[in-house]
């Protein structure tokens, strides 16, 4: 269903502005936190909002839109030869929900001075395992879920940390015993493996390529090393409570470049929950 809305719309966007048989598919749908997964006929060159974006030599590419993206972005496809095709997307905007968590250890919502130094340090590692832009597209063939549980937190929604308003959580949250598998939703390259953020503890990051990654929150264990490949499937690391947390809970966060994404609709229903 996703599928057929998204590729209905790219269509009649496109028919309406110059009706061809002009190769090109679109799987997902413009939403805030939404990605886009797209099929190009090989050799095109593809910007967003005049931006190049990675396409692989069979003509795949993906992009994404961040939680307060809103308005039109304009997608440009050159096959080589022909006239740039142009697509205009309109952003669908979502609904948040507020989202209060107390009971928090006081310091991991207001830290104190001598760890600032510590925080910056880490979220640089963080964003530099991020802003890596392999050419893979182990993305392709789609995403499972990491874990199964009960979903107690999703993307986008506002924080209020111990009372107090804080950033909007990115991830969506499975709540499940300490000690639970945490497996690759898909294949990638490992870019990041920690033991103990300050916020996040136990931490992993997996680069699916393009630009598009998974990072996994609050892991007990870290059972993945950087650069190693890894498979769907494949034991990453543990469910756990390290860093800011209130309960053992795997937060599964993902980045396409710089915004930040929502991995719900990627792995679909969850088939099988574990209380
Ligand atoms: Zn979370």
């Amino acid at each position: 269903m996703r599928r057929l809305v998204a590729r209905l719309t790219a269509l009649w966007v496109f028919a309406a502005a110059a009706p061809s048989s002009f190769g090109l598919e679109l799987d997902g749908e413009a939403v805030q936190g939404g990605l886009i997964f797209g099929q190009a006929p090989t050799g095109s060159t593809v910007t967003y909002d005049g931006r190049e974006v990675m396409v692989s030599d069979k003509g795949q590419f993906v992009i994404g839109f961040g939680r307060d993206d809103s308005g039109t972005v304009v997608l440009e496809v050159t096959e080589p030869g022909t006239p740039t095709q142009r697509l205009e997307l309109a952003i669908a905007p979502r609904d948040y929900a507020i989202e209060r968590v107390d009971g928090l250890p006081p310091a991991t919502v207001t830290p104190p001075p001598e760890v600032l130094e510590r925080i910056r340090r880490e979220a640089t590692r963080v964003a530099q395992a991020r802003a890596q832009r392999d050419a893979r597209t182990d993305w392709a063939n789609g995403f499972t879920w990491p874990a199964t549980g009960r979903l107690s937190g999703f993307y986008g929604s506002q924080r209020v940390l111990n009372g107090e308003p804080r950033r909007p959580h990115y991830g969506v949250d499975v709540a499940a015993p300490e000690g639970t598998p945490v497996t690759a939703p898909a294949p990638g390259v490992v870019t990041l493996a920690e033991p103990d953020l300050y916020y996040s503890g136990g931490t992993v990051i997996i680069d699916h390529g393009q630009g598009l990654s998974s990072t996994f929150l609050h892991l007990s264990s870290v059972d993945a090393t950087v650069g190693q490949d890894v498979a769907q499937g494949d034991l990453i690391g543990r469910i756990g409570a390290t860093g800011r947390a209130t309960g053992p809970h795997l937060d599964w966060r993902m980045n396409w470049l710089d915004k930040r994404v929502d991995p719900q609709p990627l792995a679909g229903e969850m088939t099988q929950s574990v209380e």
